[in-house]
């Protein structure tokens, strides 16, 4: 029987939601093909998250837990996946798509001998290979590609699909970590968390951002607190990265990082096409904007046209109300 294989990765000793968001996706596709769908797990407790993949539909769950499996290294990485793949022999790998995973890619097709389809918006499958969408030129087309060949490896961006519980009784089946450490020219030392705190702006349901309109420390410090309120990762356009306000981890868009949480709330942002290309996905998009014909507003589901440094201390105050506590 043909399977495809999911890799879900680890952040903050958590599988990553944009990961159980594709296994959901392989599994439906899974049972419309008559396929199976498999996961690996690569982490120093990859048997206790194991539970989670079960969780989410996984039949097969491979795993290795080893000590340098904690924090991302290609060399290590790259060994342990091929060896799963070369162990499991699927015919689709699927992976949400990460800086790590993209850096992988290559390398990894090249030693399974596998067609790619990198950073995807949607794929299926189809007689011989796998079909994806792809958005490009800023989002503004769409392309469809194909790979064909008896292993393609495919990356999907995060939000594409909806992480839905699906209990199994996924067979766990640990794997032997046989890389030799001491090869290792790099090393991990620690893992910095930037200035903005420690929420992951493509894990998180809530992104509050801020475009040019915010234009000091006390714009910032009023995001900083809508963000805070509603338990949000802080976005930020271009415009304010380049000015110094926000660090570049922040910027959301076409150069910068892609997200589609449940809420994305635009404080003085224009909506130009490079920024939407990364938002443009999320399920509620609110428009904060003193210019009544912001491009912004015609991709938002609620739009408030006023002086931000208006409307963000009332509206904070409201959210508090309704919403006492803050949010895990
Ligand atoms: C190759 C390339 C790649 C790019 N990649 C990206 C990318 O990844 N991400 C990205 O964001 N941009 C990117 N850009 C830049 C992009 O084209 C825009 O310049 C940028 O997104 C504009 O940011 P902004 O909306 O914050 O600023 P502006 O376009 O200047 O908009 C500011 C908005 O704030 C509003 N405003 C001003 N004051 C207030 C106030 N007091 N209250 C409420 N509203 C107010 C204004 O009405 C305006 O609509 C890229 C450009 C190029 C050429």
């Amino acid at each position: 029987m043909s399977k495809i294989l999911t890799y879900l990765a680890v952040q903050d000793g958590k599988i990553k939601r944009a990961s159980l968001e594709v296994l959901s996706h392989c599994r439906a596709l899974a049972q419309e093909h008559g396929w199976t769908v498999e996961s690996v797990l690569l982490h120093p407790d990859a048997r206790s998250l194991a539970t989670t993949a079960q969780q989410y539909g996984a039949e097969t769950v491979y795993y290795m837990d080893h000590p340098q499996l904690q924090a991302h290294l290609n060399a290590p990485f790259l060994a342990a996946l091929h060896a799963v793949i070369t162990h499991a022999n699927p015919h689709v790998v699927a992976f949400a798509s990460s800086e790590a995973v993209k850096d992988m890619l290559g390398a990894l097709a090249v030693r399974t001998q596998a067609a790619v389809l990198s950073d995807v918006a949607s794929f299926h499958i189809i007689a011989g290979g796998v079909e994806a969408k792809r958005p490009v030129m800023a989002s503004k087309l769409i392309a469809r590609t194909q790979a064909q060949g008896a292993r393609v490896l495919v990356s999907v961006r995060a939000g594409a699909y909806t992480a839905e519980e699906a209990p199994t009784e996924a067979a766990l089946v640990p794997l032997p970590f046989t890389f030799d450490v001491d090869t290792l020219k790099q090393q991990v030392r620690e893992v910095v968390q930037d200035a903005l705190g420690t929420l992951d702006l493509s894990e998180t349901q809530v992104v509050v951002a801020a475009g040019r309109g915010v234009k000091d420390e006390a714009g910032k410090a009023l995001v900083t607190q809508l963000a805070d309120t509603l338990g949000a990762a802080i976005g930020a356009s271009r415009a304010v990265v380049e000015s110094g306000l926000f660090p570049a981890s922040a910027q959301v868009g076409q150069t910068g990082k892609v997200v589609s949480p449940d809420l994305y709330i635009a404080v003085g942002i224009s909506g130009a096409i490079q920024h939407v290309a990364g938002m443009q996905n999320s399920r509620v998009i609110v428009a904060i904007n003193k210019d009544g014909d912001a491009p912004i507003f015609n991709y938002a589901t609620y739009g408030l046209v006023g002086d931000l440094y208006a409307v963000l201390p009332p509206l904070i105050n409201e959210i508090k109300q309704v919403l006492p506590t803050t949010p895990e």
